[in-house]
């Protein structure tokens, strides 16, 4: 362990107090006021703790309702939860079956932006109420080299 606390890259000019961990990420010592015991993290990692918190809070969500749509997608149902009517389209995300009111067709556009120049592309996705937050991912400027 070492002898003191190393949140110089925090912008600590110099910290003597007494490490109590070791960050999980990046792995320098740290002391109580520089760093989260608890979740074994130093200041300047929280933030990534947090993203990577979030991010799979929201992984495991998805994940919990797409294994619900397949199960009710057994039954012929729409993969929504409580919906009850019968299954109709499949999402083009999350591959779950949903009924008409639950999924729709979206067009969008992206810039593809390759060596000889930029062109708009346009697409149609097929997407349920629940994927229509990631309508954005598709729009975003796509990058290739031919
Ligand atoms: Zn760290
Ligand atoms: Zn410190
Ligand atoms: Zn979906
Ligand atoms: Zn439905």
């Amino acid at each position: 362990m070492a002898l003191s606390c190393e949140a110089r890259r925090l912008f600590v000019l110099h910290c003597s107090a007494e490490p109590v961990d070791r960050c999980s990420y990046c792995g320098q010592h740290f002391c109580a006021l520089h760093g989260d015991v608890n979740r074994r993290v130093c200041n300047g990692c929280l933030p990534r703790f947090f993203q990577d918190a979030a991010r799979e809070a929201a992984e495991a969500l998805e994940a919990r309702r797409r294994e619900i749509g397949v199960v009710l997608n057994g039954k012929g149902l729409c993969g929504t939860e409580g919906c009850g009517n019968p299954m109709l389209t499949c999402c083009d995300r999350c591959k779950v079956h949903y009924c008409s009111r639950h999924v729709s067709r979206h067009e969008y556009s992206y810039r593809h932006r390759t060596l000889a120049g930029t062109h708009v592309r346009r697409g149609t996705l097929v997407l349920c109420s629940h994927c229509t937050v990631f309508l954005d991912e598709y729009r975003r400027d796509r990058y290739s080299l031919v």
